[in-house]
């Protein structure tokens, strides 16, 4: 993942948002990341502390969600929170199915 054109993107849509509500300003941009989707959440901050400058969402901060890594066995049910990707079940051996942890999301625009 490139954060610098994912910085852009957030800040595309975030500046779309503030178009439709008339807003002049941007307070907060808030964000759900999986944490499997890839994303240095220190080079993005940096990306976007870059590209926000002399637009409307100068000023903005991003608010990071972080979601963790999830998944359901295919066999047992069981729910399990995914360490080093071991796609098998701890209980017995069934195959474990990606339920959350890849997500990325602009959750809410934050403007006046
Ligand atoms: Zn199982």
């Amino acid at each position: 993942m490139h954060e610098a054109t994912l910085a852009e993107n957030i800040l595309d849509i975030a500046l779309d948002a503030a178009k439709q509500n008339h807003a002049a300003k941007i307070f907060k941009v808030g964000l759900t990341l999986g944490e499997m989707a890839g994303v240095e959440v220190e080079a993005l901050n940096l990306s976007f502390d870059v590209l926000k400058k002399n637009t409307p969402a100068d000023g903005a901060e991003l608010v990071i969600k972080r979601v963790p890594i999830s998944a359901t066995c295919n066999k047992c049910g069981k729910n399990f929170r995914l360490e080093r990707y071991n796609f098998f079940c701890p209980e017995c051996d069934g195959i474990l199915i990606l339920q959350s942890g890849r997500e990325l999301l602009v959750e809410f625009v934050d403007c006046e």
